[in-house]
């Protein structure tokens, strides 16, 4: 058993509560490698925002999981390195689909897991993420909950369509399962292609997609039941037409991929919206840089030479989210 407080990382409690407060919301960056990892602690570090770092499924099969925690262990030694004397740095377990891994992701260091059971009948929601939950407080580690399903694909969680959270049902649920947050569904969803076209109308100057609105009556509906309940967004990535442009511009074939309008984020960021998933953005942004390299510089071999601009690139972007979309800079000083 290692506990997060000897690693130095944070539960969420602390950091939902200021942020429903101030009218803000955390960044949930996920990550896989040491680049995205570098970026993350770089672009928090550099503009003393709160963060969560998130190992979904895919990550812990990609990277190990045990390789993986001490990153994380590694990135707060990182931190108060860059100068951040107090770093506010969350290691969350992303998508958990059972109590063996959240059990484990909590015995080994993690300082908050999701249990997510969205896809399982009501009562069998409530009755596994009351035992996650159990389980999780009596070390202090803080237990994030679904209910309501996301369309899209985020590694191994799959969805043709969503069905938004009822809010006649979330106060039962948040009492009965003691969860520390709740992820909804009010039309956010998994990946690059959020929409199909079919969902979008066009812009008639651009020809770019423009995606259905997020359903803020539902968001709204929800916050009336829960006054100051912690609310979790997923799938909440904006796709940077920027960068999905240099990806076509440089061999790639994304077509109309489409993400949540970043003006809608900061809306929900200024409510009880406290979390927000980034993802895809930033699997965009690495493609992007390398496939820049790749085709300007085709006899570059040196990985360096390649992850590092897409590192560069990362980091300007997890910069942009906390400053310009969530506004969570400058609160954890
Ligand atoms: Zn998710």
């Amino acid at each position: 058993m290692v506990s997060y407080k000897e690693l130095g990382l944070v539960n969420t409690r602390e950091m939902f509560a200021k942020a429903i407060k101030g009218g803000y919301a955390i960044p949930a960056f996920n990550f896989n490698n040491m680049e995205q990892l570098q970026a993350i602690i770089k672009a928090s570090a550099e503009t003393k925002s709160p963060v969560i770092l998130q190992v979904s499924k895919g990550a812990r099969n990609y990277a190990n999981q045990t390789l993986l925690r001490y990153m994380a262990q590694g990135a707060v030694e990182y931190a108060k390195e860059l100068g951040w004397e107090h770093p506010q740095i969350c290691l969350h377990l992303d998508h958990g689909d059972s109590f063996e891994l959240c059990k484990s992701c909590v015995d080994f260091g993690f300082s908050s897991v999701m249990i997510d059971a969205s896809s399982l009948p009501y009562e069998e929601n409530i009755a596994l993420t009351k035992k996650v939950v159990e389980y999780a407080h009596q070390y202090d580690v803080t237990v994030e909950a679904e209910l309501g399903v996301l369309a899209g694909v985020e590694d191994e969680v799959a969805s043709e369509v969503s069905h938004y959270t009822k809010p006649e049902e979330v106060v039962d649920f948040a009492t009965r399962t003691g969860c520390d947050s709740l992820a909804i569904s009010i039309g956010t969803s998994h990946g690059a292609y959020k929409f199909t076209p079919e969902q979008c109308t066009r812009d008639p100057k651009t020809g770019r997609l423009v995606p259905p609105p997020l359903a803020f009556d539902v968001l709204d509906a929800i916050m009336e039941q829960l006054p100051g309940f912690p609310i979790v967004l997923h799938g909440s990535s904006s796709v940077p037409q920027e960068y999905v442009d240099m990806i076509n511009q440089y061999g790639g074939k994304l077509p109309d991929a489409v993400g949540i309008p970043e003006e809608q984020l900061r809306k929900a960021a200024k409510s009880a919206v406290c979390k927000i998933n980034i993802d895809s953005d930033s699997r965009l942004a690495f493609t992007a840089a390398v496939r820049k390299v790749f085709a300007e510089k085709p006899g570059e071999f040196d990985p360096r030479k390649y992850c590092g601009p897409a590192r560069d690139l990362m980091e300007e972007l997890y910069k942009h989210k906390i400053i310009n979309v969530l506004g969570s800079d400058g609160k954890a000083e």
